[in-house]
């Protein structure tokens, strides 16, 4: 039954012009590889509340991103990047953890408004642009991580301008730039203008209540009026479609990333 559904999915996708996917908070990396480091938890110990220090915690999640490994994640966004080869698709995805970015999907398709670990901004966005991570600062981080430097040794990078603390451009700092995402917002709502009664597949993968405004309220608007379109919501728990839009679309009750491991095969 689930199978079919699986089939069903990927002859929409096929035949559709356009593939619009919404990758939602239930994809989010979890963090525990770097959770369960011994190195890791030696750090936190050592860092405890001193506020001084707790800029490095990033940088290290940014480390743990960057190494290669096969998990559960790598899996799911290569089903993914395979099941859009060839389409004309668009992805809005609310993860920070920049997983999307490594998969061979084109970056020119992906939009994350939430920001993740690959730029940096001033904390108060004090000039209202994005940098580049300062590579002294993350070279010293994994020097302390090796037990080369010394917590003592860490400074902490701050803006040039105004003196405040860089921070990852991504939702949480004190003033998010949204300078970071902008252009990449901007070709989507370019590449949506182009989808208007054309045969639309929407596909949103875990996408639940934090952030409606983003993805599901708006991709709902956007099969509503498009008499082309069809959606498949897949989310544990929050499947269901309004009545509006349910006979052009199909809620799958699964966890997201299992759904896409088992494409592999189909
Ligand atoms: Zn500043």
């Amino acid at each position: 039954m689930k199978d079919d559904k699986l089939r069903e999915l990927k002859e929409k996708i096929e035949d559709a012009e356009y593939v619009l996917l919404g990758v939602g908070e239930d994809f989010q990396y979890d963090w525990n590889e770097l959770i369960e480091d011994k190195r890791y938890q030696e750090i936190e110990k050592e860092i405890g509340d001193k506020e001084a220090y707790i800029w490095i915690v990033p940088f290290l999640q940014k480390m743990i991103l960057e190494q290669s490994r096969e998990d559960k994640w790598k899996k799911a966004y290569r089903q993914l990047s395979s099941l859009v080869a060839g389409k004309n698709y668009f992805i809005v995805s609310l993860c920070m953890d920049d997983y999307i970015f490594d998969t061979g999907m084109d970056e020119r398709r992906i939009v994350t408004p939430c920001g993740g670990f690959r730029k940096m901004q001033c904390n108060h966005n004090c000039s209202h642009t994005v940098s580049d991570i300062p590579l002294d600062s993350y070279r010293s981080v994994l020097q302390y991580y090796n037990k080369e430097l010394s917590l003592q040794d860490m400074q902490e990078p701050h803006c040039e301008i105004c003196g405040a603390a860089l921070r990852f451009n991504q939702l949480g700092v004190d003033k998010y730039a949204e300078e970071g995402y902008m252009e990449q917002w901007n070709a989507y709502t370019k590449w949506l203008q182009g989808t208007l009664n054309k045969k639309l597949c929407v596909l949103e993968l875990g996408v639940g209540m934090e952030y409606p405004t983003i993805i599901r309220f708006p991709f709902e608007k956007i099969v509503f009026y498009n008499q082309k379109a069809h959606i498949y919501r897949v989310h544990p728990l929050l499947y269901q479609l309004g009545e509006e839009i349910a006979d052009r679309g199909c809620g799958i009750r699964e966890n997201p990333i299992e759904f896409l491991c088992r494409f592999e095969g189909i």
